[in-house]
């Protein structure tokens, strides 16, 4: 995802006639959709309606937010809809799938080592040379296992953002390059010195939720189920929303960048995003993506009607920053060298079964 000034961006929009909106996805074009199709990879034969009562096999950062903040809603507080400041009740109540499903993924215990690494700042130093974006010193974080205090802590560490309204959402005409884009706001972040945070979401996933767009009506999806699309449309509301919550860290976990050593008129007051392991690409909602699903996972087309299904992709794979005039360095986010450097040549992408992310709706 592309990073302008003070916002890290979604994935890119298509459209136009079948084959522009195919020719750039290798999948769609070497096996088709007719085999995906029947591979179990688009429609689901089966569905019956969405079960909203998520019930993981670990709910223990809901017990934490029982215990310490009195809370029994299904919805974490980060995404309640006191940080929806002009959501109506109607489109909140439409998107409670979403919400349910990320605070379900962002209540599970396996998820707190990638946060406890970013929020306890385990850092060490990575040299690049020539030092980008403002001489600032890069460095990486690692997971690390957590102990039930740690655990605590970065369950602390999102209900403390949540509850004094640092991160908000907000349904937008995003960059239609974009899926959804976070920035800083002016107000307080949750430390010393740390930023509050906006996403700024496409409002086609509404469009597509109130079923105001349909998959079938896209160009060469004529077959498609669009119950089936609406619940992918779901899944991936939920999965951006872990995602920019992912950058909405940078503002919140990183003091200013005055902090840093600053020089140049292209500064401003935005810390850099860490590496995560030795990822090539400095991304955080691609590292978390790729924690989840072992890549970033999207769908064909990058529509967010998601008419094709899924694809998971290597992260990051041959991907490279994108161009953002006005940085010093012109990216959107840090590389150590291009994938040419790094001897990448080619992405592996695995298609995603319908029954992966139907489980996540139903019992
Ligand atoms: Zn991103």
């Amino acid at each position: 995802m592309a990073s302008a000034s003070n916002v890290d961006a979604g994935k890119p929009n298509s459209s136009g006639s079948v084959e522009e909106w195919h020719q750039d996805e290798a999948v769609l074009v070497t096996i088709g959709l007719d085999v995906l199709t029947n591979g179990g990879f688009v429609n689901l034969d089966d569905f019956d309606g969405i079960e909203l009562d998520l019930d993981f096999q670990s709910s223990a950062g809901r017990t934490f937010l029982k215990n310490h903040y009195n809370s029994n809603d299904p919805i974490h507080p980060i995404f309640r809809k006191f940080n929806w400041p002009d959501i109506s009740d109607a489109d909140y109540q439409l998107i409670g799938p979403s919400l349910r499903l990320a605070s379900r993924i962002l209540d599970q215990p396996c998820i707190t080592p990638f946060f406890k690494g970013l929020i306890l700042k385990q850092k060490r130093w990575v040299k690049i040379t020539p030092k980008p974006y403002h001489k600032q010193e890069m460095f990486y974080f690692t997971q690390s296992p957590c102990n039930e205090m740690d655990m605590l802590e970065v369950w602390n560490w999102f209900a403390e953002i949540g509850v004094a309204q640092c991160q908000e959402w907000r349904f937008r005409d995003v960059d239609p390059d974009t899926f959804a884009c976070t920035g800083k706001t002016g107000g307080a972040g949750p430390r010393p010195r740390t930023k509050g945070s906006f996403t700024d979401i496409s409002s086609r996933y509404l469009q597509v939720l109130r079923r105001d767009i349909l998959a079938s009506s896209l160009p060469g999806a004529e077959h498609n189920d669009d119950e089936s699309a609406r619940l992918r449309t779901y899944f991936h509301l939920a999965v951006t929303l872990l995602h920019e919550l992912c950058h909405a860290m940078r503002f919140s976990c990183f003091p200013s960048v005055k902090t840093y050593r600053s020089k140049t008129q292209m500064s401003n007051d935005i810390p850099e995003e860490p590496f995560y392991r030795d990822q090539r690409l400095a991304e955080l909602g691609f590292a978390f993506e790729s924690v989840l699903f072992g890549g970033d996972i999207r769908p064909l087309t990058c529509d967010v009607a998601a008419p094709f299904g899924f694809v998971v992709d290597d992260w990051p794979g041959v991907a490279e920053p994108q161009r953002q005039p006005g940085r010093a360095t012109e990216l959107g986010y840090t590389q150590r060298g291009g994938p040419t450097k790094w001897k990448v040549r080619w992405n592996t992408e695995y298609m995603v079964p319908m029954d992966f992310i139907k489980q996540f709706f139903t019992r």
